[in-house]
């Protein structure tokens, strides 16, 4: 019988597990019911005890590695906080978030106990034996991976389950001594560096992902570009909304290209084939075709709107649920007064 560990890490209270870290508490919790399985939820956290109390009624074992030196992601810390909770667990699957904190270092920690890893893992599932699902983005293929090698790391795309919300009793976790002396700290972690709200564009936890497209910065019915009133057109709605912010590959590429760009763009906002595949309940296009190296990445977007000048685009097509044949610009302008009347309201 396959037994199972939930890896999960505090968020920056120190003490309170993160949305990530829940949804695979759900994954695990149903991979043991399936597999009649015994589950062990592993906590890395500076206070571990509120942690296992928003888990405890989900695990057969509750493990623990707490302190002043776990508060903080950091490579030498998080890996040997893993390999011990994994060496007291002894467990056949992991399932861990893939978030960035346990991305840099779960590798390393499979290798220490002799496992194997897969990543973006967006569905575990099998009866007899366990299968997980990722998605090959760039081929566009969805693969059903099984092994044999024991321990499997799994480590699992966010948004994909829901976020174990279940009672439980107050259950004191097993405390973890890190076995041998952590290794020699390099890294100090002197504060947080980030940008402010508005800056932020990409917001994975917005209900709905904006996404503008190259007609922002190009040439309009007269005859002139008008990129500075795209930008604050954007920024206002990003504002307003909390929406996140994607692009289209065409847009972020001008940059390279000399011509007219919006500057709060990077490739990390590119949604598509070779870009991001982000997850909202909801999403809008503005000024983008809807090619399809474009539309791949919208595959985890529940509804999908988009507004373009051309009736005969992609989104027309079929891609989108909703198209509006107008002038992105006149169609922001409004929406904007619309929220902000709202926003001066409440
Ligand atoms: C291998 C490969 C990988 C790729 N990967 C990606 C990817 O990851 N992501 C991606 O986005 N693309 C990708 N592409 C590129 C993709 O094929 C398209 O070229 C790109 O998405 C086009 O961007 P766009 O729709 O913003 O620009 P355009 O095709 O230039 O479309 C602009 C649209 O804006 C409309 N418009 C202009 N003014 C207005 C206005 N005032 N109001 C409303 N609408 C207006 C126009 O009618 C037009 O439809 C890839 C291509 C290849 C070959």
């Amino acid at each position: 019988m396959e037994s199972i560990l939930v890896l999960t890490h505090a968020d920056e209270t120190g003490s309170a597990l993160t949305k990530a870290s829940l949804e695979a508490v759900t994954a695990g919790v149903d991979l043991a019911a399936r597999l009649g399985a015994e589950l062990a939820i592993g906590i890395v956290a500076k206070h571990a005890s509120h942690a296992a109390a928003q888990v405890a009624g989900a695990a057969n074992r509750l493990l623990a590695v707490q302190g002043e030196a776990f508060a903080q992601a950091r490579f030498a810390s998080d890996a040997a906080a893993c390999t011990e909770i994994c060496r007291a667990a002894m467990p056949a699957i992991v399932v861990a978030p893939d978030s960035s904190r346990f991305a840099r270092v779960m590798a390393v920690v499979a290798a220490r106990v002799g496992g194997a890893i897969d990543t973006h893992i967006t569905a575990i599932g099998g009866a007899e034996a366990v299968e997980a699902t990722r998605w090959f983005y760039r081929h566009r293929i969805e693969a059903v991976i099984t092994r044999d090698k024991r321990p499997w790391f799994l480590l699992l795309d966010a948004g994909t389950h829901a976020p174990y919300a279940g009672e439980g009793p107050h259950a004191q976790p097993d405390e973890i001594a890190i076995a041998a002396e952590l290794p020699e700290m390099r890294t100090q972690v002197t504060g947080f560096r980030a940008p402010k709200l508005d800056q932020q564009t990409i917001r994975p936890d917005a209900k709905l992902l904006f996404v503008a497209g190259a007609g922002w910065t190009k040439k309009q019915p007269d005859g002139q570009v008008h990129v500075e009133e795209a930008g604050n057109l954007i920024l206002r709605f990003l504002h307003l909304s909390g929406a996140s912010l994607g692009s289209s590959k065409s847009l972020v590429d001008q940059g390279g290209e000399g011509q007219p760009v919006l500057p709060f763009l990077t490739h990390l906002n590119q949604v598509g084939q070779t870009g991001s595949t982000p997850r909202h309940p909801k999403g809008l296009a503005t000024c983008c075709h809807g090619e399809e190296p474009h539309v791949v990445g919208w595959r985890f977007i529940g509804e999908r709107r988009a507004v373009s000048l051309d009736a005969n685009c992609g989104w027309t097509r079929g891609k989108a649920d909703v198209v509006y044949v107008a002038d992105a610009f006149a169609v922001m302008t409004k929406v904007n007064e619309l929220l902000g009347e709202a926003a001066s309201r409440s």
